[in-house]
């Protein structure tokens, strides 16, 4: 008897197209573990059922998910920003997930006489993404002669390829150790979630697991700050607080003394915290938070 391999999503389960190797896919699945499924991948699955939820994860290759998720072979996926817009791919951007950060950058020698995006008007630019590269230097009036390579995009002046490069940076550590100047920026990245047409079967599902994955990142952005004062000080800290609506108050058993408690922005922890305790607060506590629904 000869066994058909169904096609995914066939069984009535939301698919989701994650990344299995490169770096996206670690990121990737911690955070759909920490929105709650529950899963074992192992480095040679290829479909990973979870076990809590009607959800199978497809591991493929980041570059192929947005074409997957257009053309309905997974109902979702998880890529980066830039992959769709190299791709093209008709699929709908649902959420930011918060990792994978990277600019599309354009850099040249740092010997160059060419010192602005324009100047490279007429010249040769290294990119392994030449769909993008065009599209958005067109949008600044710029036309090159685009050169694609798939790899060591920052070797290509070096080896008289090109003129310049356009290549995605993170920390741009690699363009100053390859001795690139960095002229500009022609996009903002980071990791999405995207959706083609969810079969209506599979919509609900679908809904919620982008909201549990909301939940997560938007969580990961905050910190719930705990502490006591004295009533009398309450005024000046609520002032301090940058807290997602009003911050809780509650009398402690010790007459004249309140707890104070708030969610806050991770990035204001490091100013915060002097200044509520200058401002009178004491025993303070900084929590991480699992998840926030707004
Ligand atoms: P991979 O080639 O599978 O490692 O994944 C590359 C994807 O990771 C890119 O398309 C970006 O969306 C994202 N990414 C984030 N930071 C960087 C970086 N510094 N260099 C290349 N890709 C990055």
């Amino acid at each position: 008897m000869t066994s058909v391999q169904a096609r995914p999503g066939a069984n009535g389960r939301l698919t989701v197209g994650v990344p299995s190797k490169g770096r996206l896919a670690e990121p990737a699945l911690r955070l759909l573990a920490d929105a709650g499924l529950s899963f074992e991948a192992t480095a040679r699955s290829l479909v990973v059922p979870c076990a809590n939820a009607p959800v199978d994860l497809l591991l493929v290759r980041t570059d192929d998910i947005p074409e997957y998720v257009q053309d309905g072979v997974v109902d979702l996926g998880i890529t980066g920003a830039n992959l769709v817009a190299e791709t093209e791919a008709r699929v709908t951007m649902l959420s930011e997930l918060g990792f994978g950060r990277c600019t599309l950058a354009v850099a040249v020698p740092s010997e160059a006489t060419v010192r602005s995006i324009a100047e490279l008007a007429g010249l040769r630019v290294a990119t392994a993404y030449p769909v993008s590269t065009r599209k958005l230097l067109a949008t600044q009036g710029v036309e090159c002669e685009l050169i694609t390579v798939s790899g060591s995009v920052e070797a290509a002046p070096r080896l008289g390829l090109a003129e310049g490069i356009v290549d995605l940076v993170s920390t741009g550590s690699t363009l100053a150790a390859n001795g690139l100047h960095r002229l500009g920026d022609l996009l903002s990245s980071q990791a999405v979630l995207i959706g083609g047409t969810v079969p209506s079967e599979r919509e609900e599902d679908a809904a919620r697991l982008q909201l549990m994955l909301d939940g997560v990142v938007a969580a990961r952005r905050r910190r719930y700050v705990m502490m006591n004062a004295r009533e009398g000080e309450l005024a000046m800290i609520r002032e301090i607080l940058p807290s997602m609506g009003a911050p809780t108050v509650l009398q402690l058993a010790n007459e004249g003394e309140i707890a104070i408690h708030a969610a806050v922005d991770v990035d204001d922890v490091w100013t915060l915290l002097p200044a509520l305790r200058d401002a009178g607060a004491t025993s303070i506590l900084v929590l991480p938070v699992e998840r926030l629904i707004a």
